[in-house]
C-alpha cells in the first residue's frame, strides 16, 4: 500500500483537481492561515447550539430499553450480606488494573460491582462490528506482561480485548467475589465503623473498609433529541448494544447477513460509526450514513503482530518501556525512539519539529502555538486531500472533510471507512451541522427527503457533560453525611485526581486532574492502580485502618491544576462536541477537564516519586 505522502504525490502528478488549501498550506502564507482559520470559525458557528449536552436524550421511562443487556442474560442470585476490604464499582480497565495491583499487595477480599455481565465496561457493551482499539495495543491493553499475553494485531478488535479482560479476571481471582448486573445505588461513610456501606439494585448491602469508582467517562449511551424519535416503527438499537440476533453476524469482522435485505440508517459519523460503517456498508442492502459534523479520518495501517518479534521485544519490563515511550512521543516531551509510530505520535513529531526550527529568541508561548497551528493546519489539510484522493464522487468527497483542528475531536483512522462511500449502496447524507430533522414511523428526515428505512442504528455516543449522579446512579455519601455532589458543588476537587477531602479510604480511578492523557486512556487507570496499591500497601505495614486527604493539601492541588493552560483538547475555537462540552463554557465544571499543567510525563514522573519516597504528602493516616 502506498504512503499518504506518495499517495498525495501521485495524485498532483496525474494532474487531478488541487484544492485551494492544499496550495495555501504548502507554505502557510498569513492570509491562507487566516482563510483557513476563517472556515473553522464558520463551521462551527453552523454547530453551536445554545442547548449544549440538553439536546441529547436520557435513556430512561420509555426510552429505558435503549440499556438493555442484548449480550447476556441475569442470572439469578441471593442478595449479599458481608463485609469485604475493597470494593470497586466498574469492572473495565479500572476496576481490573486495581482488582490486579491489589492482590498483587496481599489484598485478596475484592469486590467488583458492574452493570454488564461480565468484566469488560466498554469493551463488554461495545460488540458492534469492526470494533477495535485505536491506540496501540501494545499500549492500549493492560497488564499484557503480567498475562503474557502478545495482541495479535497493532490495533487488536473488540473480541480479544474482552477476552483479556477476563483474563485478567480470572488470572488475579477476581470473579470470586464480583457481582455481575448489578448496579450500585447507595454509597455512604459509616464514621462509627470507620467502613463504606454499599446497596444495589439487587437488593445487596454490605461493608467495604475501601471503596473505589472506576465508572468509565463514556459509558452512558445517550440519543440524539430528534423529533419523532419515538414514533419509529421500525427496528433501532444504539451501537453499545448491539443486536445481532436482528443484523446476524456476529462480533468480530463478519457479514452481517440479516441485513441483505435491509434498508438501514446510521446516525452519527464519530469513532464507533467510522469503525462499523464499512461492516454496514458491506452488508446492508442500502445504507445512509446521516452525517452532522464528519470526523478526521487518517490512515490506519493496522496489521498482524509477528510472534517471533513479540518474543524478541518483550523482555522483563517493556511495556512500562512501551507505554513510557508512546507518551513522551505523543505528548511532544523527549524521546529517543518511537516505538508505537503512529498516527496518534505522529500529530506531536510535527509540532516538535516545528518547534524544534524556531531560533532560541523563538521560543515563546505564541511562537510556539503559532508552530502548533501550523502542523495542524498541515495534517487536517492532508487528512482532507487523502478523502479526495478515495472518495470518487466530489460532493460526497467534499462533505466527508473535517474542518477544525485534529485535536477537537478524537482523531479517527481508518483504512475502509472512506472507500465504504465509494460503494454504490452507500450514500452519505450530509446534513452540513443541521442534524436529522426529524423521525418518522417509516424513516428518518432530512431537507425535507424521508429516506425509509428498517432499521435505524444510533451511533450517537455517549454522556459527558450531564451530572456525575446521573451517570453512576449514586452520589456518595462522605463524612458526616456530605455528599460527592455538594464538595464537587463549584467544580471537581481532588487530590491527584484519585482523592478527594471528607471521603476517607475512597479513590476515583479516572484522568483529569492527573494525566489527563487522553490519547492512551488506560495509562493513566494503570498508574492509578499503583498508586492506590502502594497507599494499601502502606496502611497494612503500618497497621492503619483509614487514609484521609488532607483539606490544604486538595486545595493546593486544585490551585496547581488551575494554574496551567487549561483546555488544550477541544478548546472553545473546536467545532462542538463532548471534548469540549458542546462548545458551552462549562464553568466551574472546567476543573473536571484539566489535568496537570505541565502535561502527562510530568504527572506520572511526579507521582511516580510520591507513592515512591513513602511519605505520602497531602495524607493522613490513623
Ligand atoms: P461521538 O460522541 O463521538 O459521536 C456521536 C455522533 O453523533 C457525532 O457524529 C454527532 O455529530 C452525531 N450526532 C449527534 N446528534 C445528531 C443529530 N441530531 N443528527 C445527526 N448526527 C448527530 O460518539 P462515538 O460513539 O462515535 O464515540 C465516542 C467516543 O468513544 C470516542 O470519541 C472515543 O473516545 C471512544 N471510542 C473509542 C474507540 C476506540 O478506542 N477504539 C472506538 C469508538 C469510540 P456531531 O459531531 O455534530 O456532534
Amino acid at each position: 500500500m502506498l504512503g499518504l505522502q506518495q499517495r498525495l504525490s501521485k495524485k498532483t502528478i496525474i494532474g487531478k483537481r488541487m484544492r485551494l488549501e492544499d496550495k495555501m498550506t504548502s507554505n502557510l502564507s498569513l492570509t491562507a492561515k487566516e482563510t483557513l482559520k476563517e472556515k473553522y470559525r464558520k463551521e462551527r458557528q453552523k454547530r453551536l447550539r445554545s442547548d449544549g449536552n440538553e439536546q441529547y436524550l436520557e435513556l430512561k421511562d420509555q426510552l429505558a430499553y435503549f440499556l438493555d443487556d442484548p449480550y447476556q442474560d441475569i442470572a439469578e442470585r441471593e442478595s449479599v450480606r458481608d463485609d469485604v476490604k475493597f470494593t470497586f464499582i466498574g469492572g473495565g480497565f479500572a476496576g481490573l488494573v486495581v482488582g490486579a495491583r491489589l492482590s498483587e499487595v496481599g489484598l485478596n477480599s475484592i469486590r467488583i460491582v458492574e452493570k454488564g455481565g461480565d468484566f469488560g465496561g466498554t469493551w463488554y457493551w461495545n460488540r458492534y462490528p469492526g470494533a477495535q482499539c485505536d491506540t496501540a495495543s501494545m499500549v492500549y491493553m493492560p497488564l499484557l506482561e503480567e498475562t503474557g499475553h502478545m495482541p495479535t494485531e497493532k490495533y487488536v478488535h473488540g473480541p480479544e480485548i474482552l477476552r483479556h479482560c477476563q483474563r485478567i479476571g480470572q488470572q488475579y481471582g477476581l470473579y470470586k467475589n464480583a457481582l455481575f448486573h448489578t448496579q450500585v445505588i447507595h454509597v455512604e461513610w459509616l464514621e462509627d465503623k470507620k467502613r463504606w456501606l454499599i446497596k444495589t439494585n439487587r437488593n445487596d448491602e454490605f461493608t467495604s473498609q475501601f471503596l473505589g469508582m472506576g465508572t468509565g467517562p463514556l459509558h452512558v449511551p445517550k440519543l440524539p433529541g430528534i423529533p419523532g424519535i419515538e414514533s419509529f416503527g421500525g427496528h433501532s438499537f444504539h451501537t453499545s448494544r448491539w443486536d445481532y440476533a436482528y443484523t446476524g453476524g456476529k462480533p468480530g469482522n463478519g457479514e452481517l447477513k440479516n441485513l441483505r435485505n435491509k434498508r438501514v440508517a446510521i446516525i452519527g459519523t464519530g469513532a464507533t460509526a467510522v469503525q462499523c460503517v464499512p461492516h454496514l456498508s458491506r452488508s446492508c442492502q442500502q445504507l445512509f450514513v446521516f452525517q452532522r459534523t464528519p470526523s478526521s479520518v487518517d490512515v490506519r495501517n493496522n496489521e498482524a503482530i509477528d510472534p517471533s518479534w513479540f518474543k524478541k521485544i518483550s523482555t522483563p519490563g517493556w511495556q512500562q518501556v512501551w507505554l513510557d515511550n508512546f507518551t513522551a512521543n505523543q505528548t511532544g516531551a523527549e524521546a529517543s525512539d518511537d516505538l508505537v509510530k503512529d498516527g496518534w505520535t505522529e500529530i506531536s513529531k510535527r509540532v516538535r519539529e516545528k518547534v524544534m526550527n524556531l531560533s532560541k529568541e523563538d521560543r515563546i508561548p505564541e511562537k510556539m502555538w503559532e508552530a502548533y497551528e501550523d502542523a495542524d493546519f498541515e495534517k487536517m489539510s492532508e487528512i482532507r486531500a487523502r478523502v479526495d484522493s478515495i472518495v470518487s464522487d466530489s460532493e460526497t468527497s467534499e462533505g466527508l472533510k473535517a474542518w477544525y483542528g485534529q485535536l477537537c475531536k478524537r482523531p479517527c483512522f481508518h483504512d475502509a471507512y472512506l472507500q465504504s462511500f465509494n460503494n454504490p449502496s452507500t450514500h452519505l447524507i450530509h446534513t452540513d451541522g443541521k442534524g436529522v430533522e426529524r423521525i418518522t414511523e417509516k424513516g428518518v428526515v432530512f431537507d425535507g427527503d424521508e429516506y425509509s428505512v428498517d432499521c435505524i442504528i444510533f451511533a450517537s455516543g455517549f454522556e459527558v457533560g450531564t451530572p456525575l449522579q446521573r451517570r453512576t446512579g449514586f452520589d456518595p455519601k462522605g463524612k458526616s453525611g456530605k455528599r460527592l455532589s455538594d464538595h464537587w458543588a463549584d467544580g471537581m476537587r481532588t487530590l491527584h485526581g484519585l482523592q478527594v477531602a471528607d471521603f476517607p479510604n475512597s479513590f476515583i480511578v479516572q484522568a483529569t486532574q492527573g494525566a489527563n492523557l487522553i490519547s492512551n486512556y488506560p495509562h493513566n487507570l494503570g498508574d492509578s492502580a499503583k498508586t492506590i496499591a502502594s497507599i494499601i500497601s502502606h496502611m497494612i505495614k503500618n497497621e492503619s485502618r483509614v487514609v484521609e486527604v488532607m483539606t490544604e493539601a486538595e486545595e493546593k492541588w486544585v490551585q496547581l491544576i488551575m494554574s496551567g493552560p487549561g483546555l488544550m483538547l477541544g478548546s472553545q475555537d473546536c467545532t462542538p462536541g463532548y471534548y469540549n462540552n458542546e462548545g458551552i463554557d462549562p464553568g466551574p465544571s472546567r476543573k473536571s477537564f484539566v489535568g496537570y499543567p505541565y502535561g502527562p510525563v510530568a504527572f506520572f514522573d511526579y507521582i511516580s516519586e510520591w507513592r515512591n519516597s513513602g511519605t505520602f504528602s497531602g495524607l493522613h493516616f490513623t
